[in-house]
């Protein structure tokens, strides 16, 4: 595996468990996707409020896997917590009630449903007027410590290597398996999980990537504290006691990870989340009494339909690439991974998966 976000540690971590040898190689960019993101697996979402895509397939894979992957590093990471939804209008509510209102909120299980909030308790502090719900089931994995614990293990194992490995210059493709120059192992195959920048090499520089930058701000309040991660305007994600992260915005144009007072895309971006938080803190203490700790931004590797980008090279036999995973990394990344794997055993990648399909 090239690149070790939630992509490449997902593979590896799947390779692992069927026995595979792995060898992750990863330069640890502190601003990577996988690094920044907030790590937020919801099973509505969006103007319509419908299911996530293929959440019945890819979420019970997910919640087994990450558990099965804490259970393996001894390190907790992933956390399967209701989230509290905001409705933003009268007619939100409308829509979420008419389609999710009737299903059973007691039902354990993985389909989405909602169920009623403790106007006291889980709403406290918190600007609702149109009022909320609880969205089941939703998770948050905190995707630094579990990328952190993945490489450790796999740095113990002897099965991982910190390094900016240069791609097209290392490249020797030898006819019993695919090599590069500076690394000391012959694979069968190489599995290319490098976000945004597979841009940067010949190899898989023609998938439809459709890159976002995304701003997160870290906020901390005095008086705030919320249990739930909340979604209404953005999310609200509770970190440490009086800890929060507000996110996230969007943005196409400007891909770099620069949050510098001098670009003034990222002062958008402030001022856009600070909007966000007041919004949703409306009313309460908090909206005088925090203090903005910082702001982190990274470029998530969307695709133009949003929907994944997985497969083999055209012409070499032996490489394959997982990427295009957009803003749902956590989701989709475990239930991929064993699709890839599939397919390098003879599977067929279902089309809608495949990078080669049409746009
Ligand atoms: C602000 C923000 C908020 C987000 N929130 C969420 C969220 O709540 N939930 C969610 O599921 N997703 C979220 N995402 C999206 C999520 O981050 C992505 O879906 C996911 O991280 C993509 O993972 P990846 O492994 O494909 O790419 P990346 O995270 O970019 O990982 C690629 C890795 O490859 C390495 N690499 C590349 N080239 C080389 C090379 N030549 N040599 C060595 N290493 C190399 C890079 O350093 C990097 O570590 C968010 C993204 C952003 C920006």
């Amino acid at each position: 595996m090239i690149g070790g976000g939630l992509a490449g540690c997902a593979v590896a971590w799947q390779a692992h468990f069927r026995s595979l040898k792995v060898l992750l190689i990863d330069r640890q960019d502190p601003d990577s996707s996988s690094r920044v993101a907030a790590g937020l697996v919801t099973s509505i979402t969006g103007t319509r409020a419908a299911a996530s895509w293929k959440w019945e397939e890819f979420y019970p894979v997910a919640d087994r896997f990450y558990r099965q992957v804490e259970h393996t590093t001894g390190e907790m990471f992933w956390k399967v917590q209701p989230a509290l939804k905001i409705y933003e209008s009268i007619s939100e509510a409308e829509l979420y009630q008419s389609r999710w209102g009737d299903a059973d909120p007691n039902t354990s299980g993985t389909s989405p449903r909602i169920s009623p909030v403790d106007q006291t308790s889980d709403l406290a502090g918190l600007h609702a007027p149109f009022g909320a719900c609880m969205m089941h089931p939703s998770a948050r994995l905190e995707t630094q410590k579990y990328i952190q614990s993945t490489h450790d293990f796999f740095l113990r194992l002897n099965a991982m290597q910190v390094m900016n490995l240069d791609l097209e210059s290392e490249f020797d493709g030898r006819s019993d398996g695919i090599a590069f120059r500076s690394v000391e192992c012959k694979s069968a195959c190489v599995i290319l999980c490098q976000g945004v920048a597979a841009r940067e090499n010949i190899f898989f520089n023609r998938l439809p990537l459709h890159p976002a930058r995304g701003d997160i701000l870290q906020i901390e309040s005095k008086s705030f504290r919320i249990e739930h991660v909340v979604h209404g305007q953005g999310w609200l994600v509770p970190t440490d006691a009086g800890r929060f992260l507000v996110g996230a915005t969007y943005d196409r144009n400007e891909l770099t990870t620069d949050c510098s007072q001098q670009n003034p895309n990222a002062v958008k971006a402030r001022e856009e989340l600070m909007k966000r938080w007041e919004a949703l803190v409306q009313g309460s203490f908090a909206t005088k009494d925090h203090l903005v700790l910082g702001q982190r931004a990274a470029v998530r590797p969307a695709s133009y339909d949003r929907h994944p980008l997985i497969g083999q090279h055209e012409t070499i036999d032996r490489m394959y690439c997982m990427n295009g995973l957009g803003s749902k990394g956590s989701l989709m990344a475990p239930g991929l991974a064993n699709t890839l794997l599939d397919a390098i055993d003879g599977a067929r990648i279902p089309k809608h998966f495949e990078w080669k399909r049409r746009k």
